[in-house]
């Protein structure tokens, strides 16, 4: 069998051309703040990204550039900022901080409202009460490119590598509430493979290259590779693309796959906040 490749790219056009009309037709243009702090290449890529493509789609957007050594106060002034300022939606602080930020009480600061993200308590509560109203951008992308594939989830068995509360958490909360039978799996667990052997649905979201190998792939199953690592210079993700693409139903290529869906993802979350403030 050789798996058909879901492409994250055409699957996300379809989102970034409907966000597209909606902002044509709107009376304001979307807001979107994107606060980065020090210089991590990674982070500059994805922001860049995300900045471009906001941009492109007729948002404002609002770049906030921080010094690595940022002290906590200066961050939450320039959130509290920035849950004040009316020109703005939504807004993300680009995640890994530096060590003298409390990263969760950055979080925790951010409106909910605002949040487009989905990373704040309020916003994974909803979730865990099936309210999707902003869902964190990497997980509702597997979801809509598991969907693109048109196989129904009910009663199929998922299963989650990872447990972050910005993906693994996430993602499995979803696939539960498409009531696939989920299994999560994470650091601690004996023997992956036993696991990961039963997924009709399997989604990576680990950061370690290659830890999904052929033999742990059920034939026939859709692979998710959220993972992002850097090997030799490459961007690959968390399973053997070439060797699982032989056995898979449905894969997703990185890069090319989670990144850009993600992307969409977050653009629409920042249309959805605009349309929700309307209601308050
Ligand atoms: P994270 O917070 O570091 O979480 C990684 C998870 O993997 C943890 O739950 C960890 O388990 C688990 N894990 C580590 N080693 C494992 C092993 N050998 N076997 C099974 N599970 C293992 O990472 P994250 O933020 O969720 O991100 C995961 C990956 O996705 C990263 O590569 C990241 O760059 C990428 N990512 C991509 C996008 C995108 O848009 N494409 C967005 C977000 C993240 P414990 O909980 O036990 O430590």
């Amino acid at each position: 069998m050789t798996a058909k490749i879901i492409d994250g790219k055409e699957v996300a056009s379809k989102f970034l051309d409907d966000i597209k009309n909606k902002v044509k037709d709107a009376k304001e243009k979307p807001g979107l703040a994107i606060v980065i702090v020090g210089n991590n290449p990674a982070s500059e890529i994805y922001v860049g990204m995300k900045e471009k493509r906001a941009n492109n789609l007729g948002f404002y957007v609002e770049r906030h550039n921080l010094k690595e050594d940022v002290k906590q106060d200066d961050l939450l002034k320039l959130v509290d900022e920035l849950n004040q300022n009316k020109k703005i939606h939504g807004f993300i602080v680009q995640l890994p901080l530096p060590k003298q930020i409390n990263e969760q009480m950055i979080i925790d600061f951010i409106l909910p409202h605002k949040d487009v993200d989905g990373f704040t308590p309020v916003n994974l509560g909803n979730l865990v009460n099936d309210d999707n109203r902003l869902l964190p951008a990497t997980a509702r992308a597997c979801m809509e490119l598991i969907k693109s594939t048109g196989v129904k989830l009910e009663g199929k068995n998922a299963v989650v590598v990872g447990r972050s509360k910005i993906v693994g958490k996430p993602v499995s909360l979803l696939l539960l509430q498409e009531n696939a039978t989920v299994t999560i799996c994470h650091s601690r667990t004996k023997n992956l493979k036993e696991h990961t052997k039963n997924a009709d649905i399997l989604v990576a979201a680990v950061g370690k290259a290659d830890l999904i190998k052929k033999d742990m792939v059920k034939p026939g199953a859709i692979v998710i590779d959220v993972g992002i690592n850097r090997v030799a210079g490459k961007i690959v993700g968390d399973v053997d693309f070439d060797g699982i693409k032989e056995v898979a139903g449905h894969i997703t290529p990185v890069p090319g796959g989670v990144g850009p869906m993600t992307i969409a993802m977050l653009l629409e979350n920042t249309l959805k906040a605009m349309e929700m403030r309307k209601g308050f």
